[in-house]
This record gives structure tokens, sequence and C-alpha cells, in this order.
């Protein structure tokens, strides 16, 4: 019979707080267990943050009707993981076929997570939420296996069980492989002052190329003026993440103290002022920032700034992080 004595280092090491219980390794059903997947259970039980894990006793014992162990895992009202079995253990009983889970017993099949919280007047709390979502993304990731391979206990079930209740189980799942195959990082792109259709300004900004500084073959700068006239970067931003936002600027004396570079973030704009005084002729982090999807203006600088001197445009970078 197989065992998955690897259970509590792949939750520890995909984030998952765990708490392994007693001699777990060796505490199991006799029969067979060859894991293809991971379901998903609520254990009826009302928890609550005095008492955070009510069926973790029955769910290690088993009950006079069933033997324990009755899951892998318990997670509790924080988001704990109680590892309780490396082995096979009552939780799923015979499974009708579900997404590419097969009929059969799915004692065999399947790693429950029973999460704790009574499905009745109680869903599952974001921590045991996000836990879960952790948890089995780790495990499906050890075994070789998408998201799909993790269900529900009334998707499989063939008595008619409930749970786990108050979830969308294919929201769930997408959050899974979401989780399992994250939005490639790396993905940056450049807008210059001349780079053509991304870069908008007013004729009030003058072209020049008197600094060494530069990028590109020339910059804009323009006098501060207490009205709304900045110059805007467009940038093609492939999906709503974490993007760091640079920019570059020639330095020089008679360059803006306080230049305001305005970031079109998912939560509205901010602004970053930036001396461009110094620090020129290189990348200059403006922060990081959350950016939606989507091919628009993201970035601007701004002429309304209490700084003296020129405010500099030249060129700015996005990079997804
Ligand atoms: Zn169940």
């Amino acid at each position: 019979m197989a065992t998955i004595p690897w259970l509590a280092d792949v939750l520890r090491a995909e984030g998952v707080q765990v708490v392994e219980e007693g001699d777990w390794r060796n505490r199991m059903r006799p029969g067979s267990f060859d894991p293809i997947g991971v379901l998903w259970h609520h254990t009826a039980a009302t928890s609550s943050a005095s008492n955070p894990h009510p069926a973790l006793n029955v769910v290690i014992n088993g009950r006079s009707d069933l033997a324990g162990p009755l899951a892998q895992c318990l997670v509790d009202y924080n988001g704990v993981f109680h590892v309780i079995s490396a082995g096979r253990c009552n939780h799923a009983g015979q499974a009708r076929a579900s997404g590419p889970i097969p009929a059969g017993d799915g004692n065999t099949m399947l790693i429950g997570w029973e999460i704790d919280y009574n499905g009745v007047d109680q869903e599952m709390t974001p921590a045991q939420y996000n836990a879960s979502l952790k948890a089995t993304v780790a495990v499906l990731r050890r075994l070789g296996r998408d998201a799909s391979y993790a269900r529900g206990h009334r998707e499989t079930s063939v008595t008619g069980k409930i749970d786990p209740s108050f979830i969308d189980l294919d929201v769930m799942r997408s959050d899974v492989a979401r989780l399992l195959n994250p939005p490639p990082t790396g993905w940056s792109a450049i807008v210059d002052n001349a780079t053509a259709g991304r870069f908008t300004a007013s004729a009030n900004w003058g072209t020049s190329t008197y600094s060494g500084q530069r990028y590109g073959s020339d910059y804009r700068f323009a006098n501060p003026v207490a009205a709304s006239d900045p110059a805007w970067y467009q940038f093609a931003v492939p999906e709503t993440g974490t993007y760091r936002v640079e920019a570059w600027y020639p330095a020089n004396s008679g360059y803006n103290n306080l230049a305001p570079y305005i970031i079109v973030t998912s939560t509205g704009n901010q602004t970053v002022h930036v001396d461009q005084r110094v620090n020129g002729g290189a990348w200059r982090s403006l922060g990081t920032f959350t950016l939606t999807a989507g091919d628009e203006n993201k970035v601007g600088v701004s002429r309304w700034t209490s700084g003296t001197g020129y405010v500099i445009a030249d060129a700015v970078r996005v990079t997804r992080v």
C-alpha cells in the first residue's frame, strides 16, 4: 500500500501552517491507497476562534459507525492544517465519476481535507479557504495533476452528501488552477517619449537633446504650471497584477525637484514625486503598484507641481513582478 509521507513537507513548502498529529505517518486504514486527486469536505461541526477544531478528535479516531482516521487532514478555523494520516482514510466512500476521477473506491483514489465548519449556518472562513487552496495546489503539483483532479464530496458521493457547502466548486478549482499556473513574471515594456502611438504630450512640452543622460534620441520638458497638462505613457498591461514602475530621466540642476509621476492603479491614481536634479540616466523605481489589464494610459508626468525647474518626460518602464 502506498503512503504519502511527504504530505506535511509539501504543505509547509507551499506556505501552509501545519500541525503534525501524533504518529500520522503510520495511522491509516488497511486497504489500497493510490491517490490521484484531492477531495474537499466540511465536518458539520461548528468551529470558532475559541474552538478552532471541534471535529479533530473524531477525524483522528473515528466514530462508533466508522473507523478512523476519517481524512488525511483537518483544516481548522484559522486555516491550520492538522496532518492526521499518510495513508488510506474513511472519507470518500464509493465514488461516482466526477471530472477526471473515475467511479470506484474513493478512499483509494483521493486525499481528503475535512474543513472544520458546520455547513448549515456557517461557511468556511477565508483562512480555511486560502489554506485549502494552497494545500490542494501543493498536493496536485506533487501528484502531477491539474486542478480538475480536485473535487468536492458532493460531486463524487453516491449517497447524497452535500459537503462542502457554501462554496462554488468551479470557482474554487479555477482558483487552484490560477495558483498552479501563475501568470508569467518578467513581462516588461518600455515607452519612450519617441515611442509611436504610446506617448502623448501637448505642444507646451518642448523637445530637447541637451543632456547625454537621455533615453533614446531626445526627451520632453515643460515649465511647471498650476493646470492639468500631463504627458502620458500608454501600456498594454497583459493582466491585472503587481507591476514595478520605473522612470528614466536625465538629471540636471535646472530640472524639477518635485516632478509628479501619476500611476493609474486599480484603486485610482497615485502620485510619486521625483527629484529630477539627481539620479538621472538610469531606471529609477517609483514603486510597485496593482495595474489592471488593458491598453491605456498607465503613467503620466504632470506639470502641476510646487517644485521648481523644468519637468522632464523621458522614458517609463513597467515590469510584472
Ligand atoms: Zn464529506
